[in-house]
């Protein structure tokens, strides 16, 4: 096999690329003439509808009929940093269910804990550790933002973890592969060229961010990327995507959110809270980060009228993964009714049950509180993908933003009195700005594009290759 050569024009990834690619294209190339019967030619091995879509591990794997009709698998892959990606991948999971029935079978997966070493398998305490720790995070995601550098970062990890994430693939055979992370599409999409695979395999990426998201998120070789805003698209066109691979339809929200009638009077009596005073929802996104213990304690003293003697307000916090902000929490004593829970399922009810909300600037509980139509006050942003909610927040009407917890604090006890009005209106921006269909247009997208590949797959190579490495890697000449 030639060496690959380093031409002025050739990126440090490519090249590394390229050795890596080599390298397993070796491999397999090893192990199909290992399964040659004597006599045959190599060449028709390469024949790749001759082969199984994901190649078979002996013992492990059926072969898997191309266009017949059976139920197709779609991977989506996510991480738990934070709680954003997980919800939307489980939005897309159900909005599957709900439009297709039993056509698509779905997984939710972090391929990389399940099947990478370290830092793959450690995201998700490195991403606490480094948020908690802005300065960090913040020299973290400037600092790797430039492509050639997160692009020699990802092939230095895909070197050692490549043939660990595509045993995780083959696992799961999927026909569609969706990433809902910023770091989940570099690694599974060589492991889809090197196994000549790209055709075959639906590749897409849901973007979770609102607006400033990093650049890892943008990949050429994607089927689709959908950008939740046109700010999303504008970037992911300046980072090199066609207009035919982006859509817009909006961030996925779980249907439970936009498909579920909810009544607020029966919320409220489900969750046990009391059933005339407004309330306001207190939050930090999945990990309950941000202000949220200061916030909550200057709310219970605003809330409370001294001249009446009795609550203008009542609170529900909702502290996520951070228990010991919730045990904290437990020990105030509180003069108004508040209700303190940990990691909640069924996000829509207390938001439903709600008045207005406080959170720090996560894109999925922006866009579920715009859904339900609350008005929102953000506290907090992580840095870097956070920073861009803001102004979609509040240049829209839907919000505020504030730092101060007393602030916050005295700013709600007017929106729950005399500035009524004002939260009305903040209401009805919330709504408009809400895009409710969005993850069934993404998913019926997702179909559209599997129907149209299904011919696609079984055209020769030679006739739709559109890489630039070629395929001879995987198939031998
Ligand atoms: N969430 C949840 N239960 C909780 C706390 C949060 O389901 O107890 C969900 C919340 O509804 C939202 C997501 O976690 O969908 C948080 O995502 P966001 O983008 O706001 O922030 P992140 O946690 O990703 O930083």
């Amino acid at each position: 096999m030639a060496a690959p050569v380093v031409s002025p024009r050739k990126s440090i990834r490519e090249v590394v690329m390229q050795t890596v690619l080599a390298h397993h294209s070796q491999q397999l190339l090893t192990r199909k003439r290992k399964r040659l019967p004597s006599g045959a030619s190599a060449q028709g091995v390469g024949d790749d509808d001759d082969i199984g879509f994901w190649e078979e591990e002996e013992g492990t794997m059926e072969m898997t009929q191309i266009g017949a009709e059976r139920t197709k698998n779609v991977l989506i892959l996510m991480s738990d940093t934070g709680g954003g990606h997980r919800a939307s991948a489980e939005a897309i999971r159900d909005a599957f269910r709900i439009e297709f029935g039993d056509e698509y079978k779905v997984f939710v997966k972090d391929l990389f804990m399940e099947h990478a070493g370290w830092p793959l398998n450690d995201m998700e305490r490195s991403y606490k550790f480094m948020v908690k720790h802005v300065q960090l995070w913040r020299v973290a995601f400037h600092g790797t933002s430039p492509r050639w550098i997160h692009n020699v970062y990802l092939a230095a990890i895909a070197a050692f973890y490549a043939k660990k994430v595509e045993a995780g693939l083959k696992k799961y055979k999927p026909d569609i592969i969706i990433s809902v992370h910023p770091l989940m599409q570099h690694i599974p999409l060589w492991v889809l060229k090197w196994q000549n695979l790209q055709k075959r395999v639906v590749f897409v990426t849901v973007i979770t961010d609102l607006n400033t998201c990093h650049p890892t998120w943008f990949h050429t070789d994607v089927s689709r990327c959908y950008c939740p805003s046109e700010e999303v698209a504008k970037r992911a066109t300046l980072d090199g995507l066609e207009p035919s691979q982006i859509r817009v339809f909006g961030l996925p929200i779980r249907p439970s959110f936009c498909r579920a009638v909810l009544v607020k009077a029966e919320l409220r009596k489900e969750l046990e809270m009391d059933p005339e005073l407004p309330a306001v929802l207190l939050m930090g996104g999945g990990e309950g980060m941000g202000p949220v213990k200061k916030t909550a304690k200057a709310l219970g003293e605003s809330l409370f009228d001294k001249e009446l003697g009795k609550p203008i307000g009542q609170l529900v916090v909702i502290c996520g993964r951070n228990r010991t902000l919730s045990s904290a929490l437990q020990e105030v004593p509180w003069k108004i009714p508040v209700k303190i829970r940990g990691f909640e399922t069924q996000m829509e009810k207390w938001m439903g049950a709600c008045d207005c909300i406080i959170t720090k600037a996560g894109p999925g509980t922006i866009a579920e509180a715009l859904m339900r139509g609350l008005p929102i006050i953000l506290n907090d942003f992580i840095p870097g993908q956070e920073v861009g909610n803001v102004p979609y927040v509040v240049d829209n009407g839907a919000g505020v933003f504030s730092k101060s917890s007393k602030q916050t604090a005295s700013l709600v006890a007017r929106w729950f009195g005399p500035e009524s009005e004002v939260l009305k209106k903040m209401s009805q921006n919330a709504l408009k700005l809400a895009q409710p269909d969005a993850v069934f247009d993404i998913v019926k997208d997702i179909h559209q594009l599997t129907e149209q590949q299904g011919p696609l797959s079984h055209i020769s190579d030679s006739l739709t290759s559109s890489f630039s490495l070629t395929s001879s890697f995987s198939r031998p000449a």
